[in-house]
C-alpha cells in the first residue's frame, strides 16, 4: 500500500484526454488535464465516425443523447472511381448495426469535445487546464513531477500520455527509458510511426446534394477520399500516396494545400455531384497532416502510461483511430480499478495502491490491448491500400471483388466476435442501448447491482 494519495496528471486535452478525464472522475479520482491549447473546445478539426465499440463507451457515460442530437447515422457506403463511375456500394455500417446494434455516427470533432467537456461535473471541469503545454516530465520513487513551458509544474503520481501522435510525454518516457541499464531494451523508437500518405481535409457546409448522414468513398490510382456528412457540416478526407514514405514529421502550408488540390481538385466526392475543387472553394476549414501508422512496443514506462494517437496511430479509413484511444482509457481505467479494488479489499477503503501495483496495470492495460489494436492497424492500413490502386490487381480486387456484399458480410461477421469483446467501464453504471445479433462479452453494470 502507498501512504500518498493518488493523482493523475493527463496530458492533453482531445478526445481521449477528456475521455480519462471522464474515467477518472467517475473513480472518485484526483486528476488534472493539461493541454496547450488556448480552449480545450475548439472549433477545429476534422469530423470523426463514431463506432459502436466507442459509442458503446460514450453510452456508458451517459452522452448518447446529446452524441444523438449532434451527429448522424451512417448506413450505406457509396462507392466511385475516379471518373465518377459507380464500383459498388459497401454495407459495412449496416452489418454493424445488425451485428451491434448501433450504426456508426458521424459528428465533428468540435461538437464531440463539447459533448465530452459539458458531461463532466463542474468540479472536474475545473481541472481541465488550457494554455499548459507541457516540456518535461520526471519520475521519481514517490511521484511524478510535470513541467509546462510557463513555468508551471504539477505533481502526480502517474502521467497519462494523451497529447497525441507527436506526443511529448512519448519522447520524455523514452528519454528516461533509455537513462536506466537495460535502456535499449526498454526504450521506444525515436520514431515509431511511418508515414506512407499524406492527407488533406476539408470542411464545408452540408448542402444538396449532399446530405447529412451520406458516407461515399472515391477510389482510384494513388489518391482516395471519403466524405463523411454530418448535420451541419460535411468533411472530406482526402489521402494521397507519398512519393516515398517517411519516419519525419511535416509541416504544410497553403501553398502545399493549393499544389494538393492543382493535382486531385478534378475528383468528384460523389456520383454526378460536387468535386474536391468544388469542396475547397466553399471551405470553412481545411488542414494538411501526415498519415502516420504504426504501434508502440512499449506503451508504459515507470509511472508514465500512453493512450490513443500517442500509442498507435491508424490511417483514418476506417475511422477507428479515435475509438482505439477511447477504449485504450477504459482498459487502463480498468486495471487501475484492480489494483485500487485488490488494495482496498485488504487495507480498508482510503488505501492506494503502491508503485508496484501501478506498474503491474500499466503493463496489464498494454496486454489487454496490443493484438485488438494492432490488427485494427493493419486493417486500417490495408483499407487504405485498397481504395488507393497501385496497381492493376489493387484496381481489380478494389472493384469487383470487394464490391460483393457476401464478402463483406463474412468479414464482417468474422471480426464481431471480436468487436463484442471489447470492454466498457467495469466500475460505471448504466444502461445497455446497443443490443445486436453478437452478445457484447463484458457487460455494462446496472444501477444498484
Ligand atoms: C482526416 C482525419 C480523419 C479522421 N477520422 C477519424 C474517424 O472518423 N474516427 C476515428 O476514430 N478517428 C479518426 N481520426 C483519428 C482521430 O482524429 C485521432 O485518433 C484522435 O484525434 C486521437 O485523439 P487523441 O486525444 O489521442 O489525440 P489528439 O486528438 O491529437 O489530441 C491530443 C491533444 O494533446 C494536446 N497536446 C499535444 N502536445 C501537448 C503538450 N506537449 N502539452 C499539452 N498538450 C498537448 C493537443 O493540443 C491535443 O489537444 C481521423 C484523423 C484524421 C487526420
Amino acid at each position: 500500500m502507498s501512504s500518498q494519495a493518488f493523482k493523475a496528471i493527463v496530458v492533453g486535452g482531445g478526445p481521449v484526454g477528456l475521455t480519462a478525464a471522464h474515467s477518472l472522475s467517475r473513480a472518485n479520482l484526483d486528476f488534472v488535464v493539461l493541454e496547450s491549447r488556448p480552449r480545450i473546445v475548439l472549433d477545429a478539426g476534422s469530423n470523426l465516425v463514431l463506432l459502436p465499440i466507442g459509442l458503446r463507451v460514450l453510452s456508458q457515460l451517459g452522452l448518447l443523447p446529446a452524441i444523438e442530437r449532434a451527429s448522424s447515422p451512417m448506413d450505406r457506403f457509396r462507392r466511385i472511381d475516379h471518373k465518377g463511375r459507380d464500383i459498388g456500394d459497401t454495407l459495412w455500417f449496416t452489418y454493424f448495426k445488425e451485428n451491434h446494434g448501433a450504426y456508426p455516427r458521424v459528428i465533428s470533432r468540435h461538437d464531440l469535445m463539447q459533448i465530452l467537456h459539458d458531461g463532466l461535473p463542474i468540479e472536474a471541469q475545473a481541472k481541465l487546464l488550457p494554455n499548459k503545454k507541457v516540456t518535461c516530465v520526471s519520475t521519481g520513487t514517490d511521484g511524478v513531477i510535470v513541467t509546462c513551458a510557463d513555468g508551471t509544474t504539477y505533481t502526480g503520481t502517474i502521467v497519462v500520455g494523451a497529447d497525441g501522435a507527436h506526443s511529448t510525454v512519448r519522447n520524455q518516457m523514452r528519454v528516461a527509458a533509455l537513462q536506466t541499464t537495460s535502456g535499449d531494451l526498454r526504450a521506444n523508437e525515436e520514431k515509431p510511426f511511418l508515414t506512407t500518405y499524406r492527407s488533406m481535409w476539408i470542411r464545408f457546409a452540408t448542402v444538396p446534394p449532399i446530405k447529412p448522414g451520406d458516407a461515399s468513398e472515391t477510389h482510384g490510382y494513388d489518391c482516395t477520399l471519403q466524405l463523411f456528412a454530418g448535420e451541419e457540416t460535411s468533411v472530406i478526407g482526402i489521402y494521397e500516396r507519398m512519393e516515398e514514405p517517411s519516419r519525419d514529421s511535416s509541416r504544410y502550408t497553403e501553398a502545399d494545400e493549393h499544389a494538393f488540390i492543382s493535382r486531385w481538385g478534378h475528383l468528384p466526392i460523389i456520383e454526378g455531384g460536387m468535386t474536391i475543387a468544388d469542396a475547397y472553394t466553399s471551405r470553412t476549414q481545411a488542414g494538411m497532416v501526415n498519415l502516420e501508422e504504426g504501434i508502440l512496443k512499449h506503451w508504459s514506462f515507470d509511472r508514465i502510461v500512453l493512450v490513443g494517437d500517442a500509442a498507435h496511430k491508424f490511417t483514418p479509413s476506417t475511422g477507428a483511430g479515435c475509438n482505439n484511444g477511447i477504449v485504450d482509457v477504459v482498459a487502463l481505467a480498468n486495471e487501475l480499478y484492480h489494483a485500487f479494488r485488490a488494495v482496498r479489499d485488504a487495507e480498508g477503503e482510503t488505501a492506494f495502491p503502491d508503485k508496484l501495483h501501478i506498474l503491474a496495470a500499466f503493463n496489464e492495460y498494454q496486454q489487454a490491448r496490443f493484438a485488438t489494436v494492432k490488427d485494427g492497424l493493419e486493417g486500417a492500413s490495408q483499407a487504405t491500400g485498397a481504395a488507393t490502386w497501385s496497381d492493376m490487381t489493387h484496381r481489380f480486387v478494389d472493384r469487383h471483388i470487394l464490391s460483393r456484399q457476401s464478402l463483406v458480410k463474412f468479414f464482417a461477421s468474422r471480426n464481431a466476435p471480436v468487436v463484442a469483446k471489447t470492454p466498457v467501464f467495469e466500475y460505471v453504471e448504466g444502461e445497455e442501448q446497443m443490443i445486436g445479433k453478437f452478445p457484447w462479452a463484458y457487460p455494462i453494470k446496472e444501477s444498484g447491482l
